[in-house]
């Protein structure tokens, strides 16, 4: 038995065998060949040509939406086309070398000249290119990532590194849990693999290095440990830790129906974060005071979404009916830094800094406008509140303002009704936004912190990165400050502030949030109960002094120690599970 300890990304305990899906091993094996090997080599680009094709095909069909079935046309176009499989011929003759180190060379040379080609739609191929690169890679290792996307069986994911993208195309039905190398808990396949309940453990280091497919594993999301081929007298420990886990949920399940006001009457309004339209019922299920971010551009990623006007328009009216007469605020698309989108020609050498959000939106007005459209039509169904992500300053605000005036003004003419009280507010997630709230507060009706964002640009610490996960800190000096300004600033202008990212559902950070003003948080449907739990044990009053102590401390780790002592002191049994 081996066991590996990471990040409990989503709880939830389960056990079944291994599926290996690493991409290090899809990475081109480089090996010289003979001269009378060049035969051979070409024969297996050939039959890989086929295979992938062959894999391509079998996405077709009538579920499909348009987006996604475009891009299996393209792809399935280039592997036919003769300038590229031409060049990879010739460059095993010429070079002598084996047909994925070719495939990959080639590839690359592509992807740099169509990169530099000021031409945007060449520049979009470059992706294209790319991706089929790796089903031909995937193809002629004999490895086929269908096995993830067609699963007949119950499985345990185990991979080296996981895109959001491919999370969404993967058969998730017959996924039982996820154990992951990198990550960290803010980053978005994180984030996902909570809204679709499924138990991960995140940042492992090398332990899909030690799994062989096939494998025993039993993936503990409370405890962040996932154990390989594990004995009976771990496999019985775990089934009482599950036996725990399980009262714990139903003790949670007694706070469905009650306010989450805390014990001096002080009310904190707790909303769910949704990834997909499908997440509406559980938000509802744990009585979520509304949707406090809806991330729309994952809408882009699910082939069932789609991402025409009236795809969306169906996504946004699904989501506001179900939940009217609460609120549901929708973010606009928040494509780029892992979130890539095929087919939208993001692919940068530093995304996290790149062509993201607004800054993506503003340059393609055109896919923008089709959102901010989509949305008014939708406003109609309940109470819509339109959010802008990653806005750095008034400028971009501005713009994406007036922005949406055009499109209202552009429905208003062709009699298209929208509520004309919609409100709209910004994220506060870059720190030139936190250090201007005072600026920005004056022309919205809303704050929403994104802390994984915010903590990841003010530490400058890839918020995806597991070997600085460590440094990833929600109780940094830094980061309190930035989260008391803004509220005090939002304050003064009389606007509400939420917090929606991941520091919300962190039942550790409950209390000093509360105390520090927020008037929303916004998090997972998963850690809602728990939360409230939290704050309808406390009062107010203790929660404002415990902010004012933490504000007076120096360093992260102080602060962290204090208050979960604080927690501990206060609350019997404080768990985070
Ligand atoms: C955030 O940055 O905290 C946030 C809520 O947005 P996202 O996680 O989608 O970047
Ligand atoms: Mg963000």
């Amino acid at each position: 038995m081996r066991i590996f300890k990471g990040i409990a990304a989503s709880e939830g305990l389960s056990k079944g065998k291994a599926l290996l899906h690493v991409r290090s091993s899809m990475v081109a094996e480089k090996q010289h060949i003979m001269a009378k090997d060049v035969q051979g080599e070409l024969q297996k680009i050939h039959k890989a040509v086929e295979r992938s094709k062959k894999a391509l095909e079998e996405h077709q069909g009538p579920d499909i939406s348009a987006e996604p079935a475009e891009i299996l046309q393209t792809h399935l176009m280039m592997l036919s086309d003769p300038e590229y499989l031409g060049q990879i011929a010739q460059y095993i003759s010429t070079n002598l070398v084996c047909a994925q180190w070719a495939v990959e060379a080639v590839t690359e040379s592509m992807v740099s000249l169509l990169e530099s080609s000021s031409d945007e739609m060449l520049k979009e191929r470059s992706v294209d290119f790319r991706d089929v690169s790796l089903h031909l890679l995937d193809a002629l290792s004999n490895r086929s990532q269908r096995t993830v996307k067609n699963l007949t069986e119950d499985v345990i994911l185990v991979a080296d590194s996981l895109m959001p993208s491919e999370l969404f195309s993967m058969d998730k039905s017959h996924i039982l849990g996820i154990a992951l190398d990198g990550g960290g808990r803010a980053s978005h396949v994180a984030i996902l693999v909570r809204a679709f309940n499924i138990p991960s453990v995140i940042a492992l280091g090398s332990a899909s290095q030690k799994v062989h497919d096939g494998d025993e594993i039993i993936v503990d999301g409370n405890y962040g440990e996932v154990f390989v081929r594990p004995d009976l007298t771990a496999a019985q420990n775990l089934n009482e830790r599950y036996a725990r886990w399980q009262a714990h949920e139903q003790e949670l399940r007694q706070m469905i129906d009650l306010p989450t006001r805390m014990t001096d009457g002080h009310e904190v309004l707790l909303k769910a974060n949704l990834q997909t339209v499908s997440e509406i019922g559980s938000a509802k299920e744990v009585g979520a005071s509304g949707v406090g971010l809806f991330r729309s551009e994952f809408l882009f990623m699910d082939s069932v979404g789609g991402s025409t006007e009236e795809q969306q328009f169906e996504a946004y009216k699904e989501v506001i009916e179900a939940m009217a007469p609460l609120p549901v605020t929708i973010r606009t698309i928040d494509v780029g830094g892992d979130k890539v989108v095929p087919g939208m020609g993001i692919d940068e050498k530093n995304p996290i800094l790149g062509w993201r959000a607004v800054r993506f939106c503003l340059s393609r007005k055109d896919i923008f406008s089709v959102q901010l459209r989509a949305l008014l039509r939708a406003s109609v169904y309940g109470k819509l509140q339109i959010m802008f992500p990653m806005i750095s300053g008034v400028e971009e605000l501005n713009a994406v303002l007036h922005l949406l005036e055009h499109v209202k003004e552009e429905c208003r003419t062709e009699q298209i009704p929208f509520d004309p009280d919609i409100k709209v507010g910004t994220m506060i997630e870059v720190p030139s936004a936190a250090l201007c709230a005072d600026i920005l507060a004056k022309k919205v009706d809303f704050f929403s912190i994104g802390t994984n964002d915010l903590i990841q640009y003010t530490i400058a610490v890839d918020r995806g990165n597991e070997k600085i996960a460590h440094l990833f800190q929600p109780f940094h000096p830094g980061v309190l400050r930035s989260l008391q300004m803004i509220v005090e600033k939002a304050h003064q202008e009389n606007i509400p502030v939420s917090l929606c990212g991941e520091m919300a559902s962190d039942p550790l950070c409950s209390v000093l949030l509360a105390g520090l003003g927020m008037d929303e948080l916004s998090m997972g449907s998963q850690s809602l109960l728990q939360v409230r739990k939290i704050l309808r044990d406390v009062s107010f009053a203790e929660a404002k002094q415990l902010a004012d102590h933490v504000m007076e401390m120096d360093s992260y780790l102080t602060i962290t120690t204090y208050i979960r002592e604080w927690m501990h002191d206060r609350f019997d049994h404080f768990t985070t599970i």
